[in-house]
This record gives C-alpha cells, sequence and structure tokens, in this order.
C-alpha cells in the first residue's frame, strides 16, 4: 500500500501544486478535485483555486493546489511559484517559457501527452527532479472519459502520499450524483492515469542558464519616474499559439463581407485589416489573421455571418498556408505601417517584428 504520508515540505511549509493547462481541459475541477481530496480523505488541510480568462475554451488555465498537516492553518492564497509538482495537462505548453516559471531541481513534473504521441521530445527549458508523462489523450479517447481525470490519476500517483481508493472515491463524490452515466469512464480514466504514468529519463534538456524565471519588474517600489509601465501586461505582443487545442479559424478570403464583427470579437487583435477596395469601394479589407496571436477559441467563427470563418484542425494546414500569408503580410513595412496623414498600423504585431529585425516602423 502507498505511503499517505505528506512528504517533508520545502520552506514554503506547504506541499504545492500547480496544474498548467488550456481552457476545457477541465483543469479547474482536477484542481477542485485535489483540493478536497486532502481535507476529505488525506487528513490533511488543503487549498486550491485557479485561474482563466474570460473566453471558456482557448486561454491558458492555471490551478492551484497546497497541502500541509492538519496542524497547520493555510493562510496563503496566491499563486503557487515554485511547485514541487507540476502538472501540464497538454504538452503545447511546454512551448512557453511561463510554463516553466519557477520549477527547479525540487520539482517533480508531468506532461500529458497528445495522441499519437509516446514520448516528450521537445527539450525543455529548465531543470526537474522527475520528469513524468502520461498519454493522457490517448486514455482519455478511449476511456471516453476526459484528459482532467487522467491527470487526475497521474498527479495522485506521482505525488505519493495519496492513493488510487482516494482518487476514486472523491471522483465519486464529485461526479457521481450529477454524472452516473460517466462515473464508470471516469473511474477507468483514473485509473489508467495512475497505473500508466511513467517516468522518462532521457529528455534532451536546454542548459538551465538559457531559461530565466519571469517576474514582475515594476511595480510601485521600482517603475520609472511618471509611472510609465514599458512592459505592458496585454496579450499583443504574446506568442499565443501553445494555447491552441488543435483548432484554427480558416479564412476564406472570397466569402469575405468585411463587416468587421470578427475583429471587435477576437479578444488578441488577430485580424489584419487595411484600406483595399471591396465591391468597388475604398474600405478597410480583411487581410486574414496573424497566427501568432490566435489563441484558438474560436469566437470569431461563431460571430462571422457568411462562413468566411470556419473551424479547422491545425494538423492540416501543416505548411501554415495562412501563418506564411499573413507573415508575409505584416513583413511589409508599406503594408503594416503607412506615414504622413492617413498613416495607420494594421495590429501591434508591428512590435514583435521590429524586435525580431522587422522592417522600419
Ligand atoms: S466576420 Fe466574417 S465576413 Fe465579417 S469581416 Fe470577419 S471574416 Fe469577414
Ligand atoms: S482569431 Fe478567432 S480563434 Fe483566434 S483568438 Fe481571435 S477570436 Fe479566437
Amino acid at each position: 500500500m502507498e505511503d499517505t504520508k505528506l512528504p517533508p515540505v520545502g520552506k514554503s511549509g506547504y506541499f504545492e501544486i500547480r496544474l498548467e493547462s488550456i481552457g476545457g481541459l477541465g483543469a479547474n475541477l482536477c484542481g477542485k478535485m485535489l483540493g478536497e481530496l486532502g481535507v476529505k480523505y488525506l487528513d490533511l488541510n488543503s487549498v486550491s483555486f485557479s485561474s482563466y480568462g474570460s473566453e471558456k475554451t482557448g486561454t491558458p488555465v492555471r490551478g492551484y493546489i497546497r497541502y500541509c498537516e492538519k496542524e497547520k492553518e493555510i493562510r496563503v492564497h496566491s499563486p503557487v511559484i515554485s511547485p514541487d509538482l507540476m502538472a501540464v495537462f497538454h504538452q503545447a505548453l511546454l512551448k512557453d517559457k511561463s510554463t516553466w516559471n519557477g520549477c527547479d531541481e525540487h520539482t517533480d513534473i508531468i506532461v500529458g501527452l497528445d495522441a499519437g504521441q509516446e514520448t516528450l521530445e521537445e527539450a525543455a527549458f529548465t531543470k526537474w527532479k522527475k520528469c513524468y508523462v502520461v498519454e493522457a489523450q490517448k486514455i482519455a479517447m478511449e476511456t471516453r472519459s476526459r484528459i482532467n481525470m487522467v491527470m487526475l490519476g497521474a498527479i495522485v500517483r506521482v505525488m505519493g502520499f495519496a492513493r488510487l481508493e482516494d482518487a476514486n472515491r472523491i471522483c465519486e463524490d464529485t461526479l457521481g450524483k450529477k454524472y452516473p452515466d460517466a462515473l464508470k469512464g471516469n473511474l477507468e480514466g483514473i485509473r489508467r492515469g495512475y497505473e500508466e504514468v511513467r517516468e522518462m529519463t532521457d529528455i534532451p534538456r536546454k542548459p538551465s542558464d538559457s531559461f530565466r524565471s519571469e517576474t514582475i519588474e515594476w511595480g510601485y517600489d521600482t517603475a520609472p519616474a511618471g509611472g510609465i509601465n514599458p512592459c505592458f501586461g496585454n496579450t499583443v505582443t504574446a506568442d499565443l499559439s501553445p494555447s491552441r487545442q488543435g483548432y484554427i479559424p480558416v479564412f476564406r478570403k472570397e466569402k469575405c463581407i468585411n463587416c468587421g464583427l470578427c475583429d471587435s470579437t477576437c479578444p488578441d487583435m488577430v485580424f489584419q485589416f487595411a484600406k483595399g477596395e471591396y465591391n468597388g469601394r475604398e474600405m478597410m479589407v480583411n487581410q486574414g489573421l496573424d497566427y501568432y496571436h490566435c489563441k484558438g477559441c474560436l469566437r470569431c467563427v461563431d460571430v462571422c455571418p457568411v462562413n468566411a470563418l470556419v473551424k479547422g484542425l491545425e494538423a492540416e494546414h501543416p505548411d501554415k498556408e495562412y501563418f506564411r500569408t499573413n507573415q508575409d503580410l505584416i513583413r511589409m513595412p508599406d503594408y503594416y505601417v503607412k506615414k504622413g496623414p492617413d498613416a495607420y498600423v494594421t495590429s501591434e504585431s508591428y512590435l514583435t517584428e521590429k524586435r525580431m529585425g522587422g522592417g522600419e516602423i
């Protein structure tokens, strides 16, 4: 039988878990279940909460769980910066350096693999204690459960102080009454996650000094005079492609009536409008998408009145046909910036381009 004793904790005084996920994979529920597990079945104190964006799918989701002995109180309710265990629900998130924030030699990492992927080939940015993988998507499909249940089983196994029976009981408590028909599949998903998670020892790593944990550089004490923050925190300059769950909006220009609804709906300024001609009229014309900023939430597909945007599988566009089109467009200085009285910028992608040594602004 597994040892159900909490392992020695670091200087935080808690055993801390961080879930790195994407909206739609169920990390929020998984975090809640892990939190309840501690109090109900492990005789510990625990707390859990999540942070996520306003869109239902496609946005980064982080879950935080803390455990400690019952005699101690949990008075900390801030995100877990330096986790003892980090579970990455989708391997695409490994591309994003912020996923690795705060991980070091004391962090066990579990990565949920895509269907068809048996190993982790991607080099990581940082150090870890042990790295585990579980074929989360494949197991979820085979058991008709969800990725969060497979990950729950894997997390319980790796954290080492809970048993499979405890995970099953919390699943029955959470889903048994609400979704009795789905219970069997979810229990099976948990069992397979628990049994099939395995350690990987031969993953190529980048040198640890290539990674720097991100910290808040500007605050009350450090902001420059006047309070101007040059490191603004919106997503205009962020690569959002790791957030996609395999779907992208595909643009069919020939159908577009240039109504602009997609542009006003998209939370991340993905659409590229420029002066042009449509039906003999000079107007702002939709040139397509800059997928660098697209997180794949597909809200634009929902609002387009003429199906000029359709849901497509990213894997079916491996040549990045649309990506290339738009990357080419934003690389043309005359396209993205015009000087003079009618100056315009199609999107703030040009900032990224400039940093990458692109055209003059
Ligand atoms: S919502 Fe559809 S029709 Fe309107 S501009 Fe966007 S792609 Fe074109
Ligand atoms: S382009 Fe569409 S799918 Fe991509 S972020 Fe904008 S609204 Fe979401």
